[in-house]
C-alpha cells in the first residue's frame, strides 16, 4: 500500500512559514502583501475558489482585494480594471479566476497582468522566465506538486516521468519543472496513442488530464508514484454527502493505491497546495516590490 501524499498538511506548514516571514518583515516594507482577484460572472465554482483563495490571505495576513465584475463585462473594461490595479502601490499580486465568461480573450487578459503582479505564473514573460530556469512567479499547481515531491523526500533526478495533459495551466509547467530538476520527461495528450504503454514506464507519474478515473491500475507501474491533478464532482451511490455526489480525480485511487509507493489523494493531495504557492507567489512579489530579501526561492522551482 503506498504512502497518502499529505497536501493538507504541507499547505499548512507553508503558511506557517509565511505569516513568519510577514511577521518578520512588515515594519520594514510597511504595509503588509496584497493580492487582487479578479472574478468575471457567476460561475459557482469561481465562486468558491475565490472565497477560498480570500480566506486563506486572510489566515495568513495578507490584505485581499476581490473584484466581482458582471458577465457582460466588455475586454476593455476588464483591462481597465487590471491596469488599475497595475498601478495599485499596495497590490502586489492579480490573479484572474478562470475561466472567464465565452467571448473574453484569456490570452490578452493574461498579458494585460504586469508580469512583476503575476501571482499565478501565467503571463508569457513568466512562462519564459521558467522555460530558462530565471527566478519568477511560477505556475501554482506544478511548483505545488514539486514541494510535495520534495517535502516526501521523492527523488526525481534520473527518474523516468509521465505527465498525462499539456495545458499551460498545468501539463506544460509541469514538464519543464520535472525535466529543469532533472527527470527524463514524457507529456501524453488526448492524441497520444497507447497511453497504457506509455504511463506505465513512469516512475513518477503526473496525470492532468480533467478525465475522471481515467488512470487505473493497468495504467501504472509497480512503486510508482502517482499525483493526482484532477478534481471532478461525481455521482456516488454510497451517498458520502446528502447531496448523493463525491469528489474524485482523474486517477482511479482505490485500484491505484496498492500497487504504488506513493500518491496524492483527491481532496487533500494537489488542491490545498495550488493555494499555498499562490501565497508563496505574492509573499514573494512583496519581498521584491519593498525591497526585502528573497526569502522563499527554496519554494519556487
Ligand atoms: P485542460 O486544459 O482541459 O487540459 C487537459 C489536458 O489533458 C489536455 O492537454 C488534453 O489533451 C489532455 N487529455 C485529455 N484527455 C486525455 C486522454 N484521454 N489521454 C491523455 N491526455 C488527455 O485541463 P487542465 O486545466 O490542465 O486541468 C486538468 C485537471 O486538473 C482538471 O480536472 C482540472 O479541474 C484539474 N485542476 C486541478 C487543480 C488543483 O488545484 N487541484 C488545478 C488546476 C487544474 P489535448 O491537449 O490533446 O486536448
Amino acid at each position: 500500500m503506498g504512502i497518502k501524499i499529505d497536501g493538507k498538511a504541507l499547505a499548512k506548514d507553508i503558511e506557517q512559514r509565511l505569516v513568519h516571514e510577514i511577521d518578520v518583515e512588515i515594519d520594514h516594507a510597511g504595509r503588509p502583501p496584497g493580492l487582487a482577484v479578479i472574478r468575471v460572472g457567476d460561475d459557482p465554482a469561481s465562486g468558491v475558489y475565490v472565497r477560498n483563495k480570500e480566506k486563506a490571505c486572510s489566515r495568513i495576513g495578507v490584505k485581499s482585494f476581490v473584484l466581482h465584475l458582471d458577465k457582460k463585462t466588455t475586454i476593455d473594461q476588464l483591462i481597465s480594471e487590471i491596469d488599475l490595479l497595475n498601478q495599485n502601490q499596495n497590490v502586489d499580486g492579480i490573479l484572474i479566476q478562470l475561466p472567464l465568461p465565452a467571448g473574453l480573450n484569456e490570452d490578452l487578459v493574461l498579458k494585460a497582468i504586469s508580469p512583476s503582479k503575476d501571482a499565478d505564473g501565467l503571463h508569457p514573460l513568466n512562462l519564459g522566465k521558467l522555460l530558462k530556469g530565471e527566478i519568477g512567479p511560477r505556475s501554482c499547481t506544478p511548483a505545488g506538486i514539486m514541494a510535495l515531491l520534495s517535502s516526501n523526500e521523492i527523488t526525481i533526478e534520473g527518474k523516468r516521468a509521465v505527465v498525462v495533459g499539456r495545458s499551460i495551466l498545468v501539463g506544460k509547467p509541469m514538464a519543464i519543472m520535472l525535466q529543469e530538476a532533472n527527470a527524463t520527461v514524457s507529456v501524453a495528450h488526448s492524441r497520444t496513442k497507447n497511453l497504457i504503454e506509455l504511463t506505465s514506464q513512469a516512475e513518477i507519474l503526473v496525470v492532468a488530464a480533467g478525465k475522471p478515473n481515467l488512470i487505473t491500475d493497468k495504467h501504472v507501474r509497480n512503486n510508482a508514484v502517482v499525483i493526482d491533478v484532477g478534481i471532478h464532482r461525481v455521482k456516488n451511490h454510497l451517498m458520502e454527502n446528502q447531496s448523493g455526489t463525491k469528489l474524485c480525480g482523474d486517477v482511479d485511487f482505490e485500484k491505484v493505491e496498492s500497487k504504488v509507493s506513493a500518491i496524492t489523494p483527491v481532496p487533500g493531495g494537489v488542491g490545498p497546495m495550488t493555494v499555498s504557492m499562490l501565497l508563496v507567489n505574492t509573499v514573494s512579489l512583496w519581498q521584491e516590490h519593498c525591497g526585502l530579501s528573497f526569502t522563499l526561492s527554496d519554494l519556487l522551482p
